[in-house]
């Protein structure tokens, strides 16, 4: 399953793009983060775009595309991925297209996580106190100022792939202000009626469907042997077949004979059965009354 996560700063992203990479095994590939740790690192690619970061505007297209291309290349992003902050340009997007065709790899989805925009800076402040909370090192690019840059680029360049990738018939639209649980719910439901995933990967209406399954094995079998009596009597009865040198009135006789004597085997089979169970009622009822009697 290959998809992209549409959605501006603060919108969730990165949290349900981890949670679909524990769900279907797939990698998240997220340019921000592969921009960071180049960053980090020190890397030319990094050296290039740090400054361009720190101050919320955009690395040029071909440096992105070149290390898109590359991750896709790598063993773990055979089964999938997810596109987390990539593309977030027009001409990104046509890159992408390209360079799927030549790898002779399908998108299977698109989904926009929309968000009310007033909601995004108390969004990222939560994530900063939180990520303060855990040690971890502050984004630079996480303060109220750079966020406003951040999301006029957002809505500048890259909000025309809402309009991109409807055209294509690939774009899902979801409320991003939901909870996170009923969002990574609404994108699983998504992925299904795409048919990018699979129904059996919903783990818990599997668990459901099991015992429903197993009910209607049981009900098979018992129907099976119910037939069976009447069945039987069917195949004792039948004759052998008729020759074939024998006219269609002699057939139509022959037919005559076995319907007949099929309705007669049933009858008696029934009649047995009844007589069998009035006899066994019989032997049972009056014995228990006299044991019951018996003990007072
Ligand atoms: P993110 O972690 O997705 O919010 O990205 C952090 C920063 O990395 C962005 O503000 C950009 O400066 C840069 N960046 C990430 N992805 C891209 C991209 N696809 N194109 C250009 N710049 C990007």
């Amino acid at each position: 399953m290959r998809i992209i996560l549409l959605g501006p700063p603060g919108s969730g992203k990165g949290t349900q793009a981890q949670l679909l990479v524990q769900r279907y095994g797939i990698v998240q590939l997220s340019t921000g983060e592969m921009l960071r740790a180049a960053v980090a690192a020190g890397t030319p690619v990094g050296l290039k775009a740090k400054e361009i970061m720190a101050g919320g505007g955009l690395v040029p297209d071909e440096v992105v595309v070149g290390i898109i291309s590359d991750r896709i290349d790598q063993p773990d992003a055979k089964n999938g991925f997810i596109l987390d902050g990539f593309p977030r340009t027009v001409p990104q997007a046509e890159a992408l297209d390209d360079l799927l065709r030549h790898k002779h790899l399908k998108l299977d989805a698109v989904i926009e996580l929309r968000v009310n925009e007033s909601a995004l800076l108390s969004r990222v402040e939560t994530r900063v106190a939180q990520m303060r909370e855990r040690g971890e090192e502050v984004r630079v690019d996480d303060t109220p100022e750079v966020l406003t840059r951040r999301l006029a680029s957002y809505r500048s360049q890259t909000e025309p792939l809402i309009h991109y990738y409807s055209e294509r018939r690939k774009l899902s639209t979801i409320d991003g202000m939901m909870a996170i649980d009923e969002v990574t719910r609404a994108v699983h439901r998504q992925l299904l009626a795409l048919g990018a995933v699979e129904p059996k990967t919903h783990a818990r209406s599997a668990a459901q469907a099991a015992p429903a399954k197993k009910a209607a094995k049981k009900a098979k079998s018992a129907k099976k042997t119910a037939r069976k009596p009447a069945k039987a009597a069917k195949k004792a009865a039948k004759p052998a077949k008729p020759a074939k040198k024998a006219g269609k009135g002699a057939k139509k006789a022959a037919k005559k004979t076995v319907k007949k004597t099929v309705k007669k085997a049933v009858k008696k089979t029934a009649k047995k059965a009844v007589k069998k169970a009035v006899k066994k009622g019989s032997k049972t009822g009056p014995k228990k009354v006299t044991k019951k009697r018996a003990k007072r």
